[in-house]
């Protein structure tokens, strides 16, 4: 994140960045980022100045530190710096997650092709920002000289100095209803901070505001970044086997007593196949990195089994996405509630099952390595 434009938005894609990566991957899972924030006053000088190429200097230079520190995608926190979107991407290697195409994916998916604009006078009256939406297809509506003004004031006097009046949120209302009597038919809340002062029911028509939009693409892109597959194979096939070896032998390091897989409940191969049941290996950019399986106790009740995930990818989500695809098999064979049983001695597993909905029941088995049983409905 390139940010500080103002910290008052700043602090909101903070603030969605987590939520949407807590809410996509569950538990205490928080967004891995960094944030190099610059000192507003020194950017807002420039671009009164009309300096813009010191000032794409100065945030090319924090893309860099941000590149070199680790950051595989990169996000400008504010729309009207993206009049210098080029001059920062051809400073670093990774991908800028441009705010306007974002916008304009929304708009369009909303069926919308003439939308209204807000944001500073910078990005209502230059071509920067207008002709990328336009060139999505859109037409873009601005509002009037004086209605402009007024924006732009309540943005550098106010929002980003984190005053929030009531006052100026109707006179967004007012400007808003001249901007849909003109023919917008939803609006760009295209700049950071105002989605801090108008809300989706100040409206009459879909506002589209650019720090949730442009927050959530960011999660969407980062979290879809690998390429998952999840392909159902024969337990005895190769692949399943080498698979379920290294489960073993981790459970052999990890158990205090070691693990023989005898001692445990039996789930012969034939009950992981279709119709009792169904095993499933998780392939992350083509190579296989874990299992799972499922298998039915009785019509309505399936049981997974075998889940393992290579520990060089653990924290990427795949443990969660393979569970997600076991219940889906699992209501495929006409199960209604999964159980499953695990050991205190893996605590990750427990909290991938606490956090994904499963709740502790007594035993139901009589497995020597089980500490914990857990249920989870279906929900249909
Ligand atoms: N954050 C605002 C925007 O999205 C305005 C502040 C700035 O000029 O960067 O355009």
């Amino acid at each position: 994140m390139i940010g500080g434009m103002s910290w008052e938005s700043s602090a909101e894609y903070y603030r969605v960045l987590n939520e949407l990566v807590r809410e996509e991957m569950g538990g205490l899972h928080s967004a891995r980022c960094l944030l190099f924030s610059v000192d507003f006053a020194e950017i807002e000088q420039l671009q009164a100045a009309g300096a813009w190429e010191e000032a794409g200097d100065v945030l090319a230079a924090a893309a860099q530190s941000l590149e070199e520190a680790g950051a595989d995608l990169l996000l400008l926190c504010t729309n009207t710096m993206h009049k210098v979107a080029n001059t920062i991407e051809a400073a670093v290697s990774v991908p800028l997650i441009h705010i306007a195409d974002v916008a304009a994916e929304a708009i369009r998916a909303a069926g919308i092709t003439r939308v209204g604009l807000l944001g500073t006078a910078f990005t209502m009256e230059q071509s920067f920002y207008k002709d990328r939406l336009a060139a999505h297809g859109l037409e873009v509506i601005v509002p009037s000289s004086a209605d402009r003004m007024v924006v732009h004031r309540i943005i550098y006097e106010e929002l980003c100095l984190g005053v929030i009046r009531e006052e100026s949120r109707q006179a967004h209302r007012a400007i808003i209803g001249r901007l849909v009597a003109a023919g917008a038919e939803g609006v760009v809340l295209g700049c950071t901070e105002l989605e801090l002062l108008v809300r989706a029911n100040d409206v009459a028509v879909p506002v589209f505001p650019t720090t949730r939009l442009h927050a959530a693409a960011a999660v969407k892109k980062a979290l879809a970044r690998d390429d998952l597959e999840l392909l159902e194979a024969p337990p005895e096939s190769e692949a399943a086997a080498r698979l379920l070896a290294r489960y073993y032998e981790e459970l052999t390091v990890r158990f205090p007593g070691g693990f023989d897989v005898d001692r445990t409940v039996a789930a012969p191969s034939a009950e992981l196949c279709p119709p009792f049941g169904c095993f499933l290996i998780a392939r992350l950019e083509g190579r296989a990195v874990g299992c799972g399986a499922v298998r039915k106790l009785d019509e309505t009740t399936a049981e997974i089994k075998r889940m393992w995930i290579d520990p060089a990818v653990r924290g990427r989500g795949v443990g969660r996405r393979l569970l997600a695809g076991l219940e889906s098999a699992a209501s495929r064979l006409g199960c209604r509630l999964v159980r499953l049983d695990t050991s205190s001695h893996l605590p990750e597993a427990l909290g991938l099952y606490r956090s994904s909905g499963y709740s502790e029941i007594p035993p139901y088995n009589d497995n020597c390595y089980a500490h914990h049983w857990f249920e989870k409905s279906l929900g249909f």
